[in-house]
């Protein structure tokens, strides 16, 4: 198991997220951040305000997804 907070994978809080592959770790932070989104809260809503615009580029989407990828697989494991 690895770790990596809400604010590392471009959300807005320290809440931690525990699974064993990236695209896991990726679902985790988007169900946080849906969830966070239909409670309206503020920080979530600014941070996914600047996620929207990166998805409106394919390729800096790919690029900061990567980005992301890299700094999952770089992580010491934890059990
Ligand atoms: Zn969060």
């Amino acid at each position: 198991m690895k770790r990596m907070t809400c604010r590392q994978l471009g959300g807005a809080c320290e809440m931690e997220f525990r699974a064993n592959s990236f695209e896991e770790i990726a679902e985790l932070s988007k169900q946080h951040g849906m969830e966070m989104f239909q409670q309206g809260d503020p920080p979530h809503l600014a941070a996914m305000e600047q996620m929207s615009s990166l998805m409106g580029d394919p390729n800096a989407m790919r690029e900061w997804f990567e980005g992301k990828r890299q700094e999952f697989e770089a992580l010491p494991g934890a059990e």
